[in-house]
């Protein structure tokens, strides 16, 4: 017997497509409901390609583009949380805002004393511990001063902050910059400056250190008007506070101020909403199972609130405030522990309260999928070889740079230089510069603004040089500085050569060195990556410092000479023309090929 034909769909309506916004995971139920379509007719349509399905399974978004066009829709798509986003503003009538408290990050240089200002902080909240709370590390913690909130992000440094930005999270309100008295502006406290400038958040300058007797405020102050941060007693309007972690003075004003900086930029929140903020921290807990450090942004988290974070979805079952006590709300810009994951998402993850507990798993399952999707396809970092590609095609209007040199004078020659390669159709701009080697909260900087990097006679930390790769950072390395100009003209107006790229062979580091009649300073090595070969290309490192660039004119393992030596292996190298070797110093083998693959100690 045949089977009943289905009935037919009605035609799309004659005329143009009318536009739709559809959000991620759309069920197809929601899309009828969209176009005003009957749920069946949808299904009737899925039916004809072969697609047997449900009317609240979510469909993918070719399919649905597909399908909506076959209604005479044009389907634009929108993320989830866009689509949230668009669904509150609609929502708008009934809203009530309420300012919320600020939300600080402390930054600074190396022992300047961020960890002890952030403990000297979180001390003053002797309330709390009067009430049998005891302060628990959760990534962040608030205090509460005259009344109001701050909250505080309890991981200084900058890694932390670049790593939320470069996922496109923005939980920092404002940066509280940390400067020791005594030992003024330092190469991290202007990396703090840049970073804080890329994200466009305050900064409040602390002082610290204030009780030693060397301290310099004035001596900072100038130091600090040199970088362009004018603080207010010098006619600026950076406010600047001097405090000592140590002693904990100051730190009711520096808190005032936190205070009178949020007023200006207006923050507010609103509890009555669904929850949104950021993952700050998460980890697999032992007895307890996934744990997320959550930073409520808006709206208010409860217990039972379904929710998604990044690719992970999940249900609150319990949470826990920064002093380690159980809670049953959470407001905006409060901290909390959450526990229900069904996974561990990743610090900077977004995360959002659902109405409904199976659409959280649906776009949880549907992003997981996209995550192994995109993890196949090449990422779209700008490298220099396609700059003038980029041009063209207008994508790119302004190529930002990052310069790490050996000497200040290179620095500062190498800004202008660059600098002044502005072309009317592109504008070179250096993010950050810098002396020293190139670090990974570099590379973190390079890849949230889709810079390059450029070293000149310095070299990147052995993790900076993983992430870059990971992160597909272009690092050019250089050790003239017309070369330097000309290449970045040369990418400019789409006359770089095709370029030949070093293939790292390994790196053996200097243990001890010896003198050879005849031959000179030989170097008793081990080699720890790779493997060292004779006549290699090589480069002497000290402090990732290029000292020298040269060949192994010689190599051997105890008295014999050697073709190559492996990692984990003694040997003896020796330096053509070169026998300024120290112990401490890295040797890097490397050989230069025609740009191929990228295979790393090939
Ligand atoms: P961080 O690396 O910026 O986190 O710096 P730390 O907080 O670890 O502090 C570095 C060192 O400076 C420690 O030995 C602190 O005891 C000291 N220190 C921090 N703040 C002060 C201060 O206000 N006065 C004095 N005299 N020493 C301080």
């Amino acid at each position: 017997m045949a089977e009943p034909r289905p009935a037919p769909v009605p035609p799309a309506p004659p005329g143009p497509p009318r536009p739709i916004a559809i959000s991620e995971g759309v069920t197809v139920r929601e899309l009828a409901e969209k176009m005003g379509v009957k749920v069946n007719d949808v299904l009737k349509k899925l039916l004809l390609r072969g697609i047997m399905t449900n009317v609240n399974r979510p469909m993918d978004q070719e399919m649905a583009r597909q399908i909506a066009l076959e209604f005479g829709y044009e389907t634009s798509f929108v993320s989830f949380e866009e689509s949230v986003v668009i669904e509150e503003k609609a929502a708008r009538k009934g809203v009530h805002l309420v300012p919320r408290p600020p939300v600080v990050t402390v930054m600074g240089h190396v022992d300047h004393g961020k960890t002890s200002l952030l403990d000297a902080v979180r001390e003053t909240r002797v309330v709390e511990r009067e009430h049998g709370g005891i302060t628990q590390h959760i990534g962040a913690y608030s205090v509460s001063i005259k009344n109001r909130g701050i909250t505080f992000l309890d991981t200084p440094g900058h890694e932390a902050f670049t790593l939320m930005r470069a996922r496109g999270a923005k939980v920092t309100d404002i940066v509280v910059l940390v400067v020791a008295a005594d030992d003024g502006v330092m190469p991290q406290t202007i990396e703090a400056i840049d970073h804080a400038r890329a994200a466009s958040v305050p900064i409040i300058v602390a002082i610290n250190k204030m009780d030693k007797p060397d301290a310099k405020p004035d001596v900072v102050k100038k130091q600090l008007s040199d970088r362009g941060l004018l603080v207010e007693d010098w006619g600026g309007d950076v406010v600047c506070v001097p405090i000592s972690a140590k002693q904990k003075t100051g730190l009711e004003a520096l808190l005032e101020m936190i205070l009178l900086v949020a007023d200006m930029q207006d923050l507010k929140g609103d509890p009555n909403l669904p929850a949104s903020g950021t993952v700050l921290e998460a980890r697999l807990d032992r007895s307890r199972g996934p744990v997320a450090t959550v930073l409520v942004q808006n709206g208010t988290l409860r217990i039972g609130d379904p929710f998604i974070a990044g690719a992970v979805s999940g249900k609150v079952r319990a949470m826990l405030d920064d002093a380690g006590r159980k809670t049953d709300d959470a407001t905006p810009a409060k901290p909390v522990e959450v526990l229900g994951l069904q996974g561990v998402p990743m610090a900077g993850d977004l995360f959002k309260v659902l109405t409904e507990e199976w659409k959280a798993r649906q776009i949880g399952a549907l992003r997981q999928q996209r995550l192994r999707e995109e993890a196949l396809q090449k990422s779209s970092r700008l490298t220099l070889d396609h700059l003038f590609q980029k041009i063209q095609e207008g994508v790119v209007k302004e190529l930002s740079l990052i310069v790490k040199a050996d000497v200040q004078g290179s620095v500062e020659a190498l800004v202008k230089i660059l600098t002044d390669l502005s072309s009317p159709k592109v504008k070179v701009r250096v993010t950050h510069a810098s002396t020293g080697a190139i670090t990974e909260s570099d590379i973190l900087l390079a890849a949230t603004t889709n810079s390059i990097v450029i070293g000149f006679n310095v070299r990147p930390e052995k993790k900076a040089a993983e992430l870059a790769e990971k992160e597909e950072v272009d690092i050019r390395h250089h050790n003239v500085v017309y070369n330097v100009a000309s290449e970045i003209k040369a990418a400019m107006v789409g006359m770089l050569e095709p370029t030949f790229q070093e293939v790292p062979l390994g790196r053996a580091e200097v243990r001890n060195t010896f003198k050879v009649p005849k031959f000179g300073i030989v170097a008793g090595c081990m080699v720890i990556e790779g493997r060292i070969v004779r006549n290699a290309d090589v480069r002497l490192l000290r402090d990732h410092v290029v000292i020298y660039t040269g060949k192994a004119s010689s190599l051997r393992r105890f008295k014999d000479d050697v073709g190559e030596v492996k990692s984990g292996y003694e040997c003896g190298i020796g330096l053509e023309r070169f026998s300024d070797i120290k112990p401490g110093d890295v040797i890097e083998a490397f050989k230069v090929e025609k740009v191929v693959g990228k295979e790393l100690y090939a």
